[in-house]
């Protein structure tokens, strides 16, 4: 039987976790106490909210189904490419003697290789080849970025704590409060400088209509909580998030059942949020953590998702079991733990 992640901080009494919040020295309880804290991440709150059973399967049991999703390998390996071109530009400016994109097609190629040694994937029109060429026409499509665009910052990982802050919060939210807090985690992809003002842009992959995924990625609570860190860790705080949004799609012959030449195109679209977006969606984080929080305690972790809604989710498997919780056939999955504050050397990762 897995051990519940809410045991560890079970173990430290009450009153020094109420302590926390109060005013007192440093000590190495209190970093105990903070290293036992929830880490709370944009896609684990995703998860949290599309399906309390689904948080459980992947935060709390850390398993992974063996059998991997073909649009996720691809946006990863989308990622490290972009990670690899804008950390040369960073470093060397808008060099023209091609080593950006030297380095980002070798970031591809490992991030590809490393994707495939864990899991499995039904091949199709999402492959290394095409994120390659379209990498090509993204250089092509933004050339007018060089003397426009500054790279300030590529790849910050963050860990940012989220406390109550009113007497309200802490009636509204008694489980954050009496742990103390917990860490909102994740990664900014690139920090630039347009017209002299600081951006936070953030790469994303979509098999959909650049217009639909626009009007999908407008207001996302995930976009909204990027720009809230960005604000926290940044000596000047964005004007917004630029979302660079890539498409790729490919038509799949009904006689041949191959695929034909892949569509790839890209957009750039600002969002920019006021203060109360940012607010209310504080709000909305510290309610998921509560509400994790409240699982935690109860293991009941109900099954509310809407298991086909966008395709099958990958653990039906172990759902239609209806096993109680710690006894299932783990068949088709692997235990693979992963935080993103765990990706880079611990002296990288930005606390504030
Ligand atoms: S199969 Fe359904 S109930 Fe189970 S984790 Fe997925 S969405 Fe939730």
């Amino acid at each position: 039987m897995p051990v519940p992640k809410a045991t560890v901080r079970a173990c430290f009494p009450t009153s020094d976790i109420e302590a926390l919040s109060g005013i007192r020295p440093h000590n190495s309880l209190d970093r105990q106490l903070e290293e036992a804290m929830l880490l709370l991440d944009n896609t684990k709150r995703d998860q949290a909210r599309a399906c309390k059973r689904k948080n459980y399967w992947i935060s709390e049991r850390d398993l992974k189904p063996t059998q991997g999703s073909t649009s996720l390998r691809y946006g990863s390996v989308w990622h490290s490419a972009q990670e690899g071109f804008y950390k040369h530009i960073m470093k060397y400016g808008w060099t023209r003697d091609g080593k950006a994109i030297v380095k980002a097609v070798s970031a591809a190629k490992l991030e590809w290789n490393v994707q495939n040694e864990k899991q499995t994937y039904y091949d199709d029109y999402r492959t290394l080849e095409n994120c390659l060429r379209a990498l090509i026409l993204y250089v092509a499509h933004f050339n007018h970025d060089e003397g426009m665009l500054k790279i300030t910052s590529v790849e910050r990982v963050f860990k940012i704590k989220m406390q109550c802050e009113t007497e309200r919060e802490a009636k509204a939210f008694p489980r954050v409060h009496k742990a103390g807090g917990f860490w909102f985690t994740g990664r900014l992809d690139v920090g630039v400088e347009l017209d002299s003002r600081p951006w936070d842009v953030e790469h994303k992959t979509t098999g959909e209509a650049l217009s639909k995924q626009k009007q999908r990625l407008h207001r996302s609570p995930q976009n909204i909580g990027y720009f809230y860190a960005a604000r926290k860790i940044s000596k000047e705080p964005p004007e917004g998030c630029l979302i660079s949004l890539h498409h790729l799609s490919a038509y799949k012959s009904r006689t041949t059942g191959l695929y034909g030449d892949a569509k790839i195109d890209f957009d750039r679209v600002p969002e920019i949020y006021t203060d109360d977006d940012v607010e209310e969606w504080r709000l909305s984080l510290m309610s998921t953590a509560e509400e994790i929080l409240f699982e935690q305690e109860r293991q009941i972790w109900p099954k509310d998702g809407d298991c086909y809604r966008y395709g099958q989710c990958p653990y039906t498997a172990l759902c239609q079991q209806n096993a109680p919780l710690g006894q299932e056939i783990l068949e088709g999955y692997f235990v693979d733990p992963w935080e993103v504050t765990k990706t880079v050397p611990a002296k990288e990762v930005i606390v504030a």
